[in-house]
């Protein structure tokens, strides 16, 4: 039985009960029951279609052949290199085998690879119909494997009918592709489909968009267009301490909101809370046998991580240097499919700041483990196959399959294990909804960092380009089907090639039908989401004054399909945010707090908050009275601003951080309101501060302090607001966690 949730996450359910997300997917479901009906005709009419542009069929010539044919289409230049190497366990006979066993232990595979009897089309239909919910009007045939190369095909012709015409009304887009570096093959295809002008040199005069395959100041001179990358807060904020940190904030505020992030500890500063938590929860019932998963925080690609079931085998130091790193309840009982353990990778689209807009790619991969799964026992902790679906891990088993199948092999497409499980009577629509949930949160907890980060590198009234990203979020779902949020990647690799055993020992980069399939189809929608043409005009310019984020009006409220080209397949990019701010505007707390530091901070290029600074603020917003005392708010400040100094080694800039005063405001919260809630008292110092604030933008001198007489009064003693929040901390439902996790 797939569906069977356990305590941990039956709260993640709410998203499901938005009316707005129901009715949009229903509808989506509407429209797919009747397209159902059609289906049997319209795959015939697609696989003659196919026969008219191509005489090879695509699924039935061998690999080489596809490829060719591919490589023919898009002319993609693919750095095909060969070196000898040699790995005793992989040769192409064993590499074979190995890929029949995993077939092998597939115990449904009949039900869709093979020809089906009438009795199972309602079935099969269903599953066509979710690819189609999934892909949009392009996904006309229900074979996954082809799906590609006919949108490849249906592109080109749409191209060459259209493309002549749009070229005539107005000046192709251009992109500067010099830095795109691993991206760039993708890049090309997408660019070409478009029609737009690529300048892979680079361009004296200014491009419309600037591709990066790395960073933001992968090109330092830019004042003007788009690029593709936030400034280095991106990069920083999705390390994985800092992800955690700011998941933890808004699980301080929203506990069951931000449920689907495994409990994690911080080290090394939080080693001794995680042992005694650990210790606690063991002694209070023996029969909890938890496991967790150690990630270095700057590792990527699986490197450093291992699995422990107990705090003293954790390794924190190495050589003489304590190692930063998160330790993670590990998910004991993910999703299986053929026996083998997976995750999700979705392409999630920031296409700005402010106003806040979130696009979620419709189709995504999803990586395979290599070695069956079983859960953790002392003997399998090791078995980097069965627990890691690292592709950059598994790629070197014995074991893994290359498979030119969207939905086979040990890379596919994510609606290829939709359907799978929708034909297993699963809720996919269910599964959804909660992904787009999981999103919109994790991004929100992202922002208001983020702005400051924005703030920092393009200060108002700095000339400078506009910014957007593309992220990898990469989701695990468990054998509850509840999406949990393993990681985000601020760089997610964009390559559509891999390297391959052509012949034993000789590796080459071929192309993977699988990554051209999704990502080729995210850059090219990315792109067409920032066409110049299609964003209204701007209100105004950094240039002329006004904060960045002002700088960007975008044309949030319309379709994003009536304001793009027919001459392409409807957008493979879903806008969920502002699209969905009914359901989740109420959790953007910290971002209103943000705010009120970013004004203090004034637009220096800095990022910490002085003495000075922190004194106005409370001044200011009128919180400082006979029971708090500004040597009470001196001493708050240094304790705080010390501590979070401890905690972030790396940074260069002395002073409070957005982290640090968040933790000070939540400290002011507590002290001043008595409600029950953490985040009923926060918001009521927000009312308070921005009440305060509002009255002084209007009027030009502060005017006298004044106590509010609707707040409460505030405890005497001053007590460290770090014991405060490491008291919240404590007060977090580890037993619960740990057991529904290893319950479910
Ligand atoms: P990296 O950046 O090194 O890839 P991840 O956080 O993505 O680090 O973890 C690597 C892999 O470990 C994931 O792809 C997933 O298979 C597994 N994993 C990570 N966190 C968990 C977890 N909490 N529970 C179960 N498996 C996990």
């Amino acid at each position: 039985m797939l569906v069977d949730y356990p305590d941990i996450f039956t709260n993640l359910n709410e998203i499901t009960n938005h009316p707005t997300i129901i009715n949009t997917m229903s509808d989506h479901y509407e429209r797919v029951k009747i397209e159902l009906q059609q289906m049997k005709a319209v795959e015939s009419e697609a696989a003659a279609d196919k026969e008219q542009l191509s005489p090879a069929s695509v699924t039935s010539v061998p690999a080489e052949v596809s490829f060719a044919a591919r490589r023919d289409l898009s002319r993609s230049s693919i750095n095909g290199r060969s070196r000898s190497k040699s790995r005793s366990k992989a040769d192409g006979h064993e590499r074979q085998v190995n890929g029949k066993q995993l077939s092998d232990l597939t115990p449904q595979k009949s039900d869709y690879s093979q020809e089906k009897g009438q009795s199972r089309l309602s079935n099969e239909q269903n599953i066509k119909g979710t690819l189609r919910l999934l892909k949009g009007k392009t996904a006309a045939n229900g074979h996954v494997e082809s799906c590609q190369r006919e949108k490849d095909l249906k592109c080109e012709h749409h191209g060459k009918e259209d493309g002549s015409k749009v070229a005539k009304k107005r000046r192709a887009v251009t992109v500067d592709t010099s830095k795109a570096k691993t991206s760039l093959e993708a890049l090309k295809m997408s660019i070409r489909q478009l029609k737009w002008k690529e300048f892979p040199m680079g361009r004296r005069t200014a491009c419309d968009i600037y591709w990066h395959g790395v960073s933001f100041h992968d090109n330092e001179n830019i004042v003007s267009g788009q690029v593709n990358k936030f400034p280095a807060g991106m990069i920083e904020m999705l390390r994985k301490i800092n992800l955690s940190r700011a998941v933890r904030t808004m699980q301080e505020l929203f506990p069951e909101e931000y449920n689907f992030y495994p409990r994690s500890w911080i080290l090394p500063e939080e080693y001794q809370l995680f042992s005694t938590q650990i210790r606690l929860l063991k002694d209070n019932d023996s029969t909890l046998k938890p496991t967790f998963i150690v990630k270095p925080d700057s590792g990527s690609q699986g490197d450093g991580i291992y699995l422990i079931r107990d705090p003293a085998d954790l390794r924190v130091i190495s050589g003489s240097q304590i190692k930063q790193a998160v330790v993670q309840e590990y998910i004991q009982k993910p999703l299986l499919i053929d026996k083998l353990k997976f995750d999700i990778r979705l392409y999630v689209l920031v296409r700005s700041l402010e106003p806040l807009e979130i696009y979620i790619a419709k189709e995504g991969l999803s990586r395979f483990c290599t070695e069956p799964y079983q859960e953790p026992s002392q003997k399998n902790l090791s078995h980097v196959f069965m627990h890691l679906t690292n592709y950059s891990l598994n790629v070197h088993s014995g074991n893994f399959v290359h498979s030119d199948s969207c939905s086979t092999g040990s890379k596919r497409t994510f609606s290829s294990v939709l359907y799978r499980i929708a034909s297993k009577g699963v809720d996919i629509k269910k599964v959804w909804s909660d992904i787009i949930a999981l999103v919109i949160k994790t991004v929100i907890a992202l922002v208001p960092e983020l702005k400051v980060y924005y703030q920092a590198d393009i200060p108002p009234g700095k000339p400078g380009p506009t910014c957007f990203q593309i992220l990898g979020f990469d989701i695990l779902l468990m054998k509850n089907l509840k999406p949990v949020l393993l990681e985000v990647n601020a760089n997610p690799s964009m390559r559509i090639e891999h390297e391959q055993e052509v012949s034993p020992g000789v590796y080459e980069y071929v192309p993977s039908p699988v990554d051209e399939e999704v990502k080729v189809g995210v850059i090219r929608d990315t792109l067409r989401l920032m066409d110049p043409a299609q964003r209204k005009q701007h209100v105004t310019s950094n240039t002329e004054g006004g904060s960045p984020e002002d700088a960007i009006v975008v044309e949030t409220g319309s379709d994003e399909k009536e304001s793009l080209t027919d001459s392409l397949p409807s957008l493979c990019l879903k806008q969920v945010f502002p699209k969905y701010t009914k359901q989740f505007n109420y959790l953007r707390v910290v971002e209103r707090i943000a705010a009120i530091f970013l004004r203090f901070l004034g637009v220096k290029g800095t990022m910490r908050l002085g003495p000075t600074g922190f004194r106005t603020f409370i001044r200011n917003c009128k919180l400082s009275n006979s029971s708090f005392s500004m040597a009470s708010v001196d001493i708050l400040y240094i304790d705080i601003t010390r501590r979070w100094a401890g905690m972030l080694p790396d940074s260069r800039e002395a002073g409070m951080s957005l982290q640090a005063f968040i933790e000070a405001f939540f400290y002011l919260a507590a002290r001043r309101f008595k409600a029950v809630l953490l985040r009923e008292q926060v918001l009521l110092l927000l009312e308070v501060c921005e009440g305060a604030l509002e009255g002084q933008s209007h009027s030009e001198k502060p005017r006298p302090q004044r106590s509010h007489p609707a707040q409460s009064s505030a405890p005497n003693a001053f007590s460290s607001p770090a014991l405060t929040r490491r008291h919240h901390l404590r007060h977090q439902p580890l037993q619960l966690s740990a057991k529904a996790n290893t319950e479910n």
